[in-house]
């Protein structure tokens, strides 16, 4: 799960890692008082959508200007201006994709003067079982650009859980970053405090892009983003509440209802497959024979005809579905049961592409069946190489 900038400041501050002073807004009118709340004379408007590079993005509609989703005010006027620019319209990042996101929310913030930025993460390296920290001098930067073009300037090192954070970790951080005397040793206490907060907090993620020193020799971290171990949140209801649904696709909030593996992609051929690794070998050879996937999802080992029907519904919802391919090996999933999910599924939310289905496995026979003395209009596929072609030709066929 994730959260919003200002969020993510909040639990920070929460845990002593230096942030800037600011306000969330929902309307030009808070702005305004936030701002003469904050004082200046900088301050800084910064668009909360849950994706990054905002600073760089752009706006689609013409009204919202020319400056990307952070922008610097030396007036609240400006700030007024700049919010008023911003809220509900559409800012278009590397990371939004180009349909982008439509921005709600404004964080107005204390500005900073700034001398240098870095950048530093924190995530779970599952190789290690640990909780692995990046530092590197290019801050403000593309990490993944960095880490491509000069991976030198990029360290990382992880914390033992049964030590925790120690000098040493700080005294790395301060050397890969160059800093030294005071600012050294605001590293090693800024680690030991993002080390505390990622662990109390479940994270799977922290990032602070950039970390900077102001021109008064401060550290402090301008910018958070933050995820959250899904399967750790029943324990973290403070964090639950912080959820913004209008940030996540409506598809995967309905899936998640259900317990569903379910990821919307871009493409038109909607999937139904159980188990993650059939899953992904149904979406290569989708683009194998030429189409594109219009989701991942999978219905689990042991799905229920309630659990399959709701799943169906997912991804006839999609108006990008031009053709759904089920595919299903009945290992404890039995056929029959997903033969009749598939059914009732129809027959609820009707079916105006075409499908093909491809059932191997546990009852298959009795799947067959049901679906043959079902009057659907379905295409049986005999085993995956034979399904991807049926519905690649059938989607093809329908344009
Ligand atoms: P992102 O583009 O979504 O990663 O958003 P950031 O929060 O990282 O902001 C983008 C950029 O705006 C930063 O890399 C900084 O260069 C700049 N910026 C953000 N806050 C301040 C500030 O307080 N003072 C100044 N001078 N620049 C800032
Ligand atoms: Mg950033």
């Amino acid at each position: 799960m994730n959260i919003h900038e200002y969020q993510g400041k909040a639990i920070l501050k929460e845990f002593g890692a230096p942030v800037s002073a600011g306000r969330a807004v929902f309307s030009v009118d808070e702005a305004e008082a936030a701002a003469k709340e904050l004082g200046g004379p900088l301050w800084v408007v910064k668009s909360q959508i849950h994706a990054g590079g905002r600073g760089k993005g752009k706006f689609k509609e013409a009204e919202a200007g020319e400056k990307g989703g952070v922008r610097l005010a030396k007036s609240v006027d400006e700030v007024k201006t700049f919010v008023g620019q911003m809220l509900g319209n559409t800012l278009v990042t590397i990371q939004t994709g180009p349909a982008g996101k439509q921005v709600n929310r404004i964080y107005i913030e204390d500005g900073s003067d700034i001398e240098s930025e870095f950048y530093l993460s924190a995530l779970v390296d599952r190789s290690t079982g640990r909780v692995a920290f990046v530092v590197s001098t290019e801050g403000g930067m593309d990490i993944e650009d960095v880490a491509h073009k000069t991976p030198e300037k990029i360290h990382t090192f992880s914390v033992d859980p049964a030590t925790g954070v120690m000098p040493h970790h700080g005294r790395t951080v301060a050397q890969a970053l160059g800093l030294t005397g005071d600012l050294a040793k605001q590293a090693g206490q800024l680690i030991t405090n993002l080390y505390a907060a990622f662990v109390a907090k479940d994270m799977a993620m922290l990032e602070i892009n950039p970390l900077i020193v102001t021109k008064d020799g401060q550290l402090k971290c301008l910018d958070a983003k933050i995820s959250f171990d899904s399967n750790a949140l029943y324990r973290h209801p403070d964090v639950v509440a912080l959820r913004d649904v209008t940030e996540e696709d409506e598809k995967e909030i309905e899936a998640s209802k259900y317990d569903l593996a379910y990821i919307a992609l871009d493409g038109t051929i909607g999937c139904m497959v159980n188990g993650a690794g059939l899953a992904m070998a149904t979406l290569d050879i989708i683009k194998l024979y030429g189409e594109e996937p219009a989701n991942f999802l999978d219905v689990g080992g042991g799905a229920s005809e309630e659990k399959v029907t709701a799943a169906f519904k997912i991804i006839t919802s999609d108006p990008n579905v031009k053709g759904i391919l089920v595919n299903i090996f009945g290992g404890i999933m039995k056929c029959d049961v997903i033969a009749r999910g598939v059914i009732a599924a129809v027959k609820a939310v009707g079916l105006e592409v075409p499908l093909v289905v491809r059932l191997e496995g546990t009852n298959v026979e009795e799947g067959k069946t049901i679906i043959r003395e079902s009057g659907l209009n379905v295409i049986p596929a005999d085993d995956l190489d034979d399904a991807a072609q049926k519905i690649v030709a059938a989607v093809k066929g329908t344009r």
